[in-house]
């Protein structure tokens, strides 16, 4: 039905009565149109968006060689049982991302539709692989939201100390956030690592045996939970106790791959080497596609007939995932990551400083555009430190601050954990559309 039969307000409603809520609907809005980082409404509105869709459009909205390359397969074949034939474009992916995983003893890749199918595979290849049954995952930690991956995920409190994990096997070892041991944001990195190792030995001494654990679950900056970056210290220590206990260690860049947080992996440049990566949300700047990445030997504990899905590695999604990596190629993304991201941060570290906003703001961190903003409010008791005594704080902060900026034209999301902002714009965004969605952040915390 064209979007036309009904008004925009009646198709809000049409969407409130017909879909499932438990997606937490934010704004009952139709969007028709985005360009870059512009989105229009049926209305004519328009946004300049803050979110890539979650960090997945990190080439901007529609951007003409994703969209031409997209076009130019569905001109070809949509769809084929890539069981039976070979597909180029899955094979072209493969050969650009080759090069530019994290490890060269990453050499084979599978693909799949979405970060949490990416990651159920890792789980099943390491279970299966290593015949032991526990993953350790970390609080604070998103993986998605099927059974098997919303039993590693930790953002929301599904795990309490009384009940234990809610699903056997999984364990949950403390990841101490800048704040949840009560340290101000300046402690020296030496010290949350110490304070993790730590509460790890004690995972392993009280709740599960190493020789239990099949594998180590981390997102190298923690993205639902609160856009928390892993110490590289503490990445490394991983590293070495899988090798020790024959633990396999499995990076989650779902969120956090292709120049999102600087370099084409969050680990890139950090020598570490990750026995499963997944990936998903960039790939394909908005085309459902994601994957995982190990070495051949591992991925070969499959057996044949044992992975896939009807529609994983289609071929449109493949062929548009081959345009982003050679837009990524020219290195011109990762420069503006650079420029942007010193951009955001001196901005946003001119508001904690200024006397006007810097009692709001508890902590500004992230990596390249994964930024985020956590509050001082009532509703997290923890990051006071610092403050004078006796200022009065007020209730949660980040999504009041969210519908401003909104009403003020930029779209903005919240995390699930902390009461924190976080900006994630396309990885194009220019220094001026920068400044302006700075500027109504600034107004949106002044108000
Ligand atoms: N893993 C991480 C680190 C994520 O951030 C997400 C989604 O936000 C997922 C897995 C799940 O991916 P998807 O929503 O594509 O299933």
């Amino acid at each position: 039905m064209p979007i036309s039969v009904r008004t925009n307000a009646e198709w809000e409603q049409f969407g409130r009565d017909h879909t499932c809520r438990g997606l937490g609907r934010l704004y009952d809005e139709v969007v028709v149109k985005g360009r870059g980082l512009t989105l229009t409404t049926a209305d004519g509105k328009e946004y300049l968006d803050f979110t890539a869709g979650i960090g997945v459009t990190n080439l901007g909205h529609s951007h003409p060689a994703v969209t031409a390359a997209a076009q130019e397969q569905v001109g070809n074949i949509v769809h084929m049982q890539c069981s039976i034939f070979q597909n180029p474009s899955y094979l072209q992916l493969i050969d650009r991302l080759l090069p530019v995983l994290p490890d060269k003893s990453l050499d084979a890749i599978y693909f799949w539709n979405s970060g949490t199918e990416a990651v159920e595979a890792a789980i099943k290849l390491a279970r299966a692989s290593t015949g032991r049954h526990a993953i350790v995952t970390f609080q604070g930690a998103y993986h998605g939201r099927t059974a098997g991956s919303a039993s590693l995920t930790r953002s929301k409190p599904v795990y309490s100390k009384k009940t234990g994990p809610h699903m056997p096997g999984v364990f949950v070892a403390p990841y101490p956030y800048w704040h949840s041991l009560g340290l101000p944001p300046s402690t020296p990195e030496d010290v949350l690592v110490d304070a993790a190792i730590h509460q790890l030995d004690l995972v392993f001494r009280q709740q599960v045996a190493p020789l239990d654990v099949g594998a180590i679950f981390i997102e190298p900056v923690q993205g639902e939970g609160g856009y928390v970056p892993c110490p590289p210290r503490f990445l490394h220590h991983l590293r070495s106790l899988c090798d020790q206990h024959g633990i396999l260690l499995v990076l989650d860049e779902v969120q956090t791959g292709f120049y999102r947080t600087g370099s084409y992996f969050a680990i890139s440049d950090l020598g570490l080497r990750p026995d499963i990566m997944t990936f998903a949300k960039g790939v394909a700047n908005g085309f459902p596609l994601s994957g995982i990445a190990s070495s051949k030997a591992l991925m070969d504990k499959f057996e044949p007939g044992t992975m896939g899905g009807t529609y994983a590695g289609n071929p449109v999604a493949c062929a548009a995932g081959v345009a982003v990596q050679d837009v990524l190629a020219t290195g011109e993304v990762k420069a503006n990551v650079d420029a942007r991201s010193e951009q955001i941060f001196t901005a946003l570290r001119a508001l904690q400083a200024s006397p006007k906003t810097g009692h709001l703001i508890a902590d500004v961190r992230g990596k390249g555009l994964m930024v985020a903003v956590e509050f001082r409010s009532n509703t997290d008791k923890l990051t006071h430190e610092g403050l004078a005594p006796g200022t009065a704080l007020p209730q949660k902060i980040g999504s009041r601050v969210q519908n401003k900026c909104k009403e003020k034209g930029v779209i903005i999301l919240t995390t699930s954990c902390f009461d924190t902002i976080r900006f994630i714009p396309a990885l194009i965004v220019t220094e001026e559309e920068m400044s302006r969605a700075m500027k109504v952040f600034g107004e949106a915390l002044n108000e």
